[in-house]
């Protein structure tokens, strides 16, 4: 017997990094997996993989930061499946980096758009949906950038306080009525997001010296606290913000 059996789960941003990894457990714990992403290369990887498993997975191609398109991926996911269970709202960018003067009107409208609205935009369709069969479970995707400030990079961090604001009061909305709604924060992770970063050794190490456990993340271990969310085994869990980050907001 496996976590999600009969389960629906759909993930944005899961054509790479910590939503690829997401996708990969869910399906190994029995549910039916809508993997979608804006990149349609990576997304259909993902998706023949699970199935060259035996596990069952569509892609479904949606731009997060587009309402229309977030509707579209809720809908293919019930014309397909018939319901939905899980939704791990995970699709996010870096985005510009600046001081707050400096920064662009452009890349804070993007950044907001893409890792803020995008959660509000998707839990908006996913949670009448899930209403219809009694709950659920949603996981959004914060930061330790939800907790601290981070030179540079004002319109993401804002994006993720956002998302954790938001995580908490749709939690207080929906959880009597079936639906736990959390959002996890993960430290520096090693995905494709940061591979820039990883590059110059210099900035490498000042990262790792960031976190206490004197290491960078993995997608695995994030994904691994998204699945628990996820499950039945957190049904007391709701409008927490939960991080994974080596003891990144520890000092
Ligand atoms: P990633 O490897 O770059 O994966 C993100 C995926 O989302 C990519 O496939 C990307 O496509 C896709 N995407 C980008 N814009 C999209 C949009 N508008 N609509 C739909 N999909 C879109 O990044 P990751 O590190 O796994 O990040 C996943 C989430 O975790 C993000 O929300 C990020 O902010 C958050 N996070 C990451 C870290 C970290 O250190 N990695 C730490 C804390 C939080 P393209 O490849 O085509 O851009």
């Amino acid at each position: 017997m496996t976590l999600f059996d009969g389960k629906v789960a759909i993930v944005t941003g899961g054509g790479s990094g910590i939503g690829e990894a997401a996708c990969h457990l869910y399906a190994r714990e029995g549910a039916k997996v809508v993997v979608s992403d804006l990149n349609e290369k990576r997304g259909n990887e993902v998706t023949q993989a699970i199935q060259k498993l035996k596990g069952d997975a569509i892609f479904v191609r949606a731009d997060v930061s587009n309402p229309d398109d977030c509707q579209a991926m809720v809908d293919a996911t019930l014309e397909k499946y018939g319901r939905l269970d899980i939704a791990f709202n995970n699709a996010g960018i870096g985005g510009e980096t600046n001081l707050t003067a400096d920064y662009s009107i452009a890349g804070w409208q993007k950044v907001i758009a893409v890792n803020l609205s995008s959660v509000f935009y998707c839990m908006k369709y996913e949670i009448p949906a899930m209403l219809k069969t009694g709950g659920g479970a949603i996981v959004n995707m914060a930061s330790i950038l939800g907790q601290v400030g981070f030179e540079n990079s004002p319109a993401y961090v804002a994006a993720k306080h956002g998302v954790v604001g938001l995580t908490r009061t749709a939690a207080l909305e929906y959880s009597k009525q079936g639906i736990q709604i959390n959002s996890v924060g993960p430290g520096f992770i090693r995905t494709p997001l940061i591979s820039g970063l990883e590059q110059d050794e210099q900035v490498r190490n000042h990262l790792i010296s960031l976190h206490p456990l004197g290491r960078l993340g993995e997608s695995e271990e994030v994904a691994e606290l998204v699945i628990w969310l996820s499950s039945e085994k957190a049904s007391f869990v709701m409008g927490a913000y939960y991080p994974i980050d080596g003891g990144y907001l520890a000092r």
